[in-house]
């Protein structure tokens, strides 16, 4: 569903990405590890279509981002690390909004039923975003996914500044999409978040991707060993 193929990407003479290859199926949760500048947001952005590739090609259910990008928007849900709604309108009347620019018009019944179902308290669901926390938007963005029927959900470090209990209640959304088959590329920093709900984990550093991991055949002490070698960190970064 999501695919890199020999992705390069150049700002200026800087290589902030270097022939990237890496594929992720329905059902699969492609977790993308790396210190600060290895390129995590360089890759989604480039799945996004937000920024060209300097080389190599990124696809979408086998469309080319760069040759069909509005084709390719039509499988995708972004959420970034702050997802941006409208504060002064409610959760309901926000995921009202931008389902009806993706062309889908939804009862007030189906939208209830989406954001309850992506875990936001009913009392929220009429009130103003401004008064949501960052856990709460974020369930918006999943409902607006679930709406979309999205195939394939980018996130950029979605659960950074979450609480360890809106964290695991991310998780289980994720492990939700997960099971309704949706292909999932996260860029975290959390290697417990990664170990827990991935499929995948890839370490990234200085732009190129140095592992990729089957998550069920590695524990997150060996995580943690290979990512510190990696990295060549020295001290410890889980207590
Ligand atoms: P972080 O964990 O801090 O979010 P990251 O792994 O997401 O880091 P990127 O944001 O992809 O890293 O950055 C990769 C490299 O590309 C870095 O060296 C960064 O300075 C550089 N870079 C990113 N965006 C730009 C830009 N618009 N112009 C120039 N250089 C950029």
């Amino acid at each position: 569903m999501l695919e890199a193929i020999n992705l390069s990407k150049k700002y200026g003479e800087h290589e902030a990405l270097t022939d990237l290859n890496l594929t992720v199926s329905p059902g699969e949760v492609f977790c993308l590890l790396g210190a600060n500048g290895a390129g995590k947001t360089t890759t989604i952005n480039l799945f996004m279509g937000f920024i060209p590739a300097s080389a190599g090609q990124v696809k979408i259910n086998g469309i080319d981002v760069s040759e069909q990008p509005s084709e390719t928007k039509k499988y995708l849900a972004y959420i970034p690390e702050n997802l941006m709604l409208y504060p002064n309108l409610t959760g309901l009347e926000n995921l009202d909004y931008f389902c009806g620019l993706g062309g889908k018009n939804n009862s007030r019944e189906q939208l209830e039923e989406l954001l309850s179902g992506s875990g936001l308290q009913k009392e929220f669901i009429h009130k103003r975003v401004s008064s949501y926390s960052k856990g709460m938007r974020q369930k918006v963005g999943i409902a607006l996914a679930k709406a979309r029927e999205a195939k394939a959900l980018l996130l950029d470090e979605p659960t950074s500044g979450l609480d360890p209990q809106a964290s695991n209640e991310f998780s289980a959304l994720l492990q939700d999409m997960k099971d309704r088959g949706v292909a999932t590329l996260m860029a975290t920093h959390d290697l417990f978040r990664a170990k827990d709900v991935g499929t995948h984990i890839g370490i990234m550093r200085e732009g190129k991707l140095e592992h990729v991991l089957n998550a069920e055949a590695i524990s997150l002490k060996e995580l943690e060993e290979l990512y510190l070698e990696t990295m060549k960190l020295t001290q410890p970064v889980l207590s």
